[in-house]
């Protein structure tokens, strides 16, 4: 199983957007697709068309409980696509692992488990560099991060770069960086345009050739509890997620790493 983040500590910039669209691609291309939800917030949950009231167990369980993930995960309406929802009780798990030698190991170990039989794995992370993120950067093979063209774009980056290190250093020396996918990017903004020509220059082979266009039916699914690429397939937005995916796929160092 491939094990790949969605982090940006910047709230706004794409990640559960991202996060929730590359997993329908994916899970469309036939690969066998978890998409679990760090964020308290659980908008990918929502996203993905399980409400609040539907979840049982969730991330929390698996992260502070230690219960299985093959027993907290849910089926979705998508074909091949499982989540694992996040509850607003989540919201507590940063306290309540704070004197645990193992907190920033838990998703980690929980992800080895031998049985899930899934293929891929994407983990939206909440809008921090909190212990939550950390789980999710440590318990990973790689990193996507989602980039909003705007003016500070590059200083929010070079944090997300430098925890990494220290997350190379410290917990897990194989995570990559799979590459940073430009979000909300809207030609007839200047601003935009200028930031994504300067952001390419500096950091080149690093952003994905696909960039996500500012899209409102990007914006309108999650009201109606399914993923972009289901609501409108035909949408620009839709278009550039599998785009993404695709060159997602191809940037893995295996095609397919068998679960
Ligand atoms: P994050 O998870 O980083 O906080 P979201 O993916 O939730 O960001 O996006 C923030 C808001 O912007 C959401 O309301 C989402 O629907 C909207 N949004 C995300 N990407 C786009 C896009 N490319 N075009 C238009 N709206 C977008
Ligand atoms: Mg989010």
């Amino acid at each position: 199983m491939i094990r790949i983040a969605i982090a940006n500590q910047k709230g706004g910039v794409g990640k559960t957007t991202t996060a929730i669209n590359v997993a329908t691609a994916l899970a469309a291309t036939g690969w066998k697709t978890l998409l679990i939800d760090l964020d308290p917030q659980g908008n990918a949950s929502t996203g993905v068309g399980v409400s609040a009231s539907a979840r049982e167990a969730s991330s929390y369980d698996v992260l502070v409980d230690r219960v299985p993930v093959s027993q907290c995960v849910m089926s979705t309406r998508i074909p091949g696509l499982d989540l694992l929802p996040a509850t607003v009780d989540l919201s507590g798990a940063e306290v309540e692992l704070v004197n645990a030698d193992d907190r920033a190991h838990r998703l980690q170990r929980a992800l080895r488990a031998p049985d899930l039989g899934y293929d891929v794995c994407l983990i939206d992370c909440p809008p921090s560099l909190g212990l939550l993120t950390l789980n999710a950067l440590t318990a990973a093979d790689t990193l996507l991060v989602p980039l909003q063209c705007e003016f500070f774009a590059l200083e929010g980056l070079s944090q997300l770069l430098t925890t990494v290190e220290r997350v190379q250093q410290r917990f897990n020396p194989d995570l990559g960086i799979i590459g940073i996918a430009l979000t909300m990017f809207d030609r007839r903004n200047r601003l935009t345009e200028q930031v994504s020509e300067d952001v390419r220059s500096c950091l080149g082979q690093l952003i994905f050739e696909t960039t996500i266009p500012r899209n409102v039916r990007l914006s309108e699914a999650p009201s109606h509890g399914v993923p972009a690429l289901i609501y409108d397939h035909a949408c620009a937005g839709s278009r550039a997620y599998m785009a993404l995916a695709r060159e997602l796929i191809t940037r893995l160092p295996e095609k397919r790493i068998a679960a």
